[in-house]
């Protein structure tokens, strides 16, 4: 069945960011069965609103300075949309604005939501483009000013119209019915989280009774992988207990993945939750280390965190999470490369001047016994470690790398000095504080795994300090 109390809605905004902008007009086209009424306001932003948006929409600045705020037309906007299927093209753009511009008045709003990019796409789906202009072209639709909000809350209104005649009732209350089915969330959540939850990267953390730290996740979206573990379909059992134990959601918006992945490890290895994998401790990290032990012959041996500066250090092969990993990584380099034993430091000599086992059955080419040069089994060790090698910090100090979301105008500078993370930035103060503080965080494996793997693809912009 189609809703008969409808409201199609359009807004303009001072730009992209629903936290950050505001809204400039509202357009609204109620309608209830036959009767259509229209609403149209100009709303002052109480912000500059930037050039190029005001070349796009036409509203500048002088246009909205007598306008009413949005505290000022909060009440009659509500009254209007209240009970109404709130109709809108790319509707979580302008029902975020909406939900945020009454968060600021410290008030809830929320509506059963349609958004006709969806529909489009649904009914229509030979076609690769949906949006308003494509619309426009595409089923003839009439075109006041364009980019103003109730010029553009009508040519919905025509393409719903357009929707009806063209595909049928039954089609379009399908399609309807298709986007109001609500995710199920677990019974204790609150219903209200599905429309909290932004569609942004970040990380996000389940809380259970007395506020026990169940589990930290990131991704590129919250919403969707938040969800994602309360899917009804879900036949994991560590879900379903998950959604079952599962009392409060928190969550830290990011701009960008590296953001979300070294807010994740770091919250993961401080407050330990129930349900993420048990983390290697930081404490048992090792690398080997080659020592000089007489010109031209290098030996191995192994160092932890605390005996080395790993972020810093030169010639170290690693990283290992345990003696024991460290150890069986250099056992299987020495078979595959015949390399001594004994002279690695692996396995004691069975007698002083008597060649090691594995020379016996030909896996060792005889360093232990001089056969060998030292020189040559050095050389030969260090290229078949090479793979392993730990990139020395390759800047004189702290750097920030950048992530930026251009469309939102935003970023974070993650602050990192010798491979460990200090923090992220999101103004020069915070640079400069989180540079002034002693460095507590230790250096730890996946930080430096991120950071290098993300560093080398070029892609982020560094910051020297
Ligand atoms: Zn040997």
């Amino acid at each position: 069945m189609i809703p008969d109390r409808l409201a199609f809605i359009d807004l303009e905004t001072t730009g992209a960011n629903p936290v950050r902008d505001r809204i400039t007009e509202i357009g609204i086209v109620e309608v209830d069965g036959d009767q259509v009424t229209t609403w149209n306001s100009l709303v002052n932003p109480e912000r500059p609103i930037p050039a190029f948006i005001q070349q796009l929409t036409g509203i500048n600045n002088a246009m909205v300075a007598d306008a009413p705020t949005f505290a000022e037309v909060a009440e009659a906007l509500a009254e209007r949309l209240q009970g109404r299927l709130f109709i809108a093209h790319n509707a979580r753009f302008d029902y975020g604005f909406i939900k945020n511009e009454y968060q600021r008045l410290g008030q809830r709003f929320h509506a059963d939501v349609l958004c006709t990019v969806r529909l489009s796409r649904k009914l229509f789906p030979e076609y690769p483009k949906h949006n308003l202009d494509s619309l426009i072209v595409r089923h003839h639709l009439h075109t006041g000013d364009r980019h103003r909000a109730l010029a553009d809350a009508d040519l919905i209104w025509q393409f719903w119209r357009m929707l009806k005649r063209d595909r049928g009732d039954d089609a379009l209350a399908g399609a309807i019915q298709l986007q109001l089915t609500r995710p199920t969330l677990p019974p204790h959540l609150d219903p209200v989280l599905i429309d909290d939850l932004p569609d942004s990267p970040g990380v996000y953390l389940l809380y259970g009774e007395n506020d026990a730290l169940l589990y930290v996740g990131k991704s590129i979206n919250l919403r969707k992988r938040v969800l994602s573990h309360f899917a009804a379909d879900t036949r994991e059992y560590k879900e379903m207990r998950l959604a079952q134990e599962v009392r409060r959601i928190d969550w830290h918006e990011t701009v960008g993945e590296l953001g979300a992945l070294l807010l994740e490890s770091r919250l993961i290895k401080e407050s330990l939750p129930i349900h993420n994998r048990r983390l290697r401790r930081a404490s048992d990290l090792c690398a080997w280390q080659l020592r000089e032990a007489a010109p031209g012959d290098f030996r191995p041996q192994l160092v932890s965190g605390r005996d080395a500066d790993f972020g810093r250090s030169n010639e170290l092969f690693g990283l290992f999470s345990s003696k024991r990993e460290a150890t069986n990584t250099l056992r299987k380099i020495a078979e595959a490369y015949a390399l001594c034993p004994t002279v690695l430091g692996l396995e004691k000599p069975v007698q002083v001047g008597r060649a090691c086992f594995a020379h016996q059955v030909g896996k060792c080419k005889g360093a232990c016994i001089g056969k060998e040069p030292i020189g040559v089994h050095s050389a030969r060790m260090m290229a078949a470690l090479a793979k392993l090698k730990l990139q020395a910090w390759p800047y004189p100090g702290a750097i920030g790398v950048v992530e930026r979301n251009d469309f939102l105008d935003e970023e974070d500078v993650h602050v990192v000095d010798g491979w460990r993370f200090l923090g992220t930035a999101k103004c020069e103060a915070d640079i400069h504080e989180l540079l002034s503080r002693p460095v507590d965080a230790q250096f730890d494996m996946d930080t430096y795994k991120l950071l290098k793997s993300h560093m080398t693809k070029g892609k982020l912009a560094i910051r020297q300090f």
